[in-house]
């Protein structure tokens, strides 16, 4: 098969690599459409902790499972699945209280095993979720994003009729402000990218502006989808007392800015990080097949494999929102 392979930081290359055979309990997908995000920009530029090179990048995909592994039951040749990249132990005290997220023994497509930029990609039979037949492979790789998001939001617990602020309009931001929206938040976004705010109010935001201070408020919960440390210091600034704020973009290492702990105390703030998926790839699934958030705005029509490259720069400059990847021809 066909494949993109991150050699070593920096040293990406479109090559040839033999088909994967499945474990025991693992199946074979033959990958549809491959979503980019940042992490995979931090995989090739080799600021992302735990990568073990030479590496397939690639986790938010979508595809047809086309063999399976002795005890991998319950997924016929043929099913169409999104799946969930995490891989985790299930025998962690982590995993054991239900957040195996935190696996103490964790890694994921992409990062510690080959990921989805390839023709086939081996996974965990029991991260596969079956696709509805409402939502098509090339959008199946909005579920991993979309259940980060829904984790994110599930760990900020009730935000009905409280004013929320999304910071960062990239397709994370964008999610945020929908899902918040649908769960009663009224929902200001800003982006310092007035292109990126265009999609705004179809994604639930009453208000956009390209600098906090534009939007002149305070908010009862802020969400930064950023992970730019001088965004995180705003949102902190503008959060009311006894408010949440909520972490979910990646910073790179060694990136901070000057806080005051006892602020946090003198307004008894809730600072809150969302890391991943944590049970919640089957709701993002059904959530993105019922078609009600509008997801046709984050994509434009994918890139062959060949463009990979321009694929993950596109990624790193916030050029269009979501770049996707085409690997139906890269099985041969
Ligand atoms: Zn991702
Ligand atoms: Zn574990």
């Amino acid at each position: 098969m066909r494949a993109a392979v991150v050699r070593g930081p920096g040293d990406l290359a479109i090559t040839e690599v033999p088909d994967p055979a499945p474990r025991d309990h693992e199946v074979i997908v033959a990958v549809d459409t491959c979503g980019i995000c940042g992490t995979d920009v931090h995989v090739l530029d080799g600021d992302y902790g735990v990568v073990r090179y030479p590496v397939i990048p690639g986790h938010e995909f979508g595809g047809i499972v086309v063999a399976a592994g002795r005890a991998a039951r319950g997924l016929a040749t043929g099913t169409r699945v999104a799946v969930d990249p995490m891989d985790y132990c299930d025998a962690c005290s982590m995993c054991r209280s239900g957040w195996t997220n935190m696996c103490l023994n964790g890694g994921g497509l992409g990062t510690t095993a080959p990921g989805a930029l390839a023709g086939y990609v081996a996974v965990n039979g029991a991260r596969c979720e079956p696709l509805p037949d409402t939502l098509g492979l090339g959008e199946a790789g909005l579920v991993e994003p979309l259940a980060c998001v829904l984790h994110a939001v599930d760990r900020l617990g009730p935000v009905l009729g409280q004013d929320v602020l999304v910071l960062g309009a990239g397709p994370i931001g964008l999610l945020a402000s929908a899902l918040l929206a649908m769960s009663g938040g009224r929902v200001d976004l800003v982006d310092r990218r007035a292109e990126r705010l265009a999609a705004g109010s179809r994604f639930g935001a009453r208000r956009t502006g390209t600098a906090v201070r534009e939007l002149d408020g305070t908010w009862d919960v802020v969400v930064d989808a950023t992970g730019n440390p001088a965004a995180v210091a705003d949102g902190l600034a503008v959060t009311r007392r006894a408010g949440r704020i909520a972490l979910l973009g990646i910073s790179g290492p060694g990136r901070s800015f000057a806080f005051e702990p006892f602020d946090v105390v003198a307004r008894e703030l809730t600072i809150v990080g969302a890391n991943s998926v944590r049970h919640t790839f089957g709701r993002a699934a059904r959530l993105l097949a019922a078609g009600t958030l509008p997801v046709e705005l984050l994509h434009e029509p994918p890139l062959p494999l060949t463009a990979t490259g321009e694929a993950l720069e596109r990624s790193r400059r916030g050029q269009g929102l979501k770049t996707r990847v085409r690997l139906a021809e890269a099985a041969a």
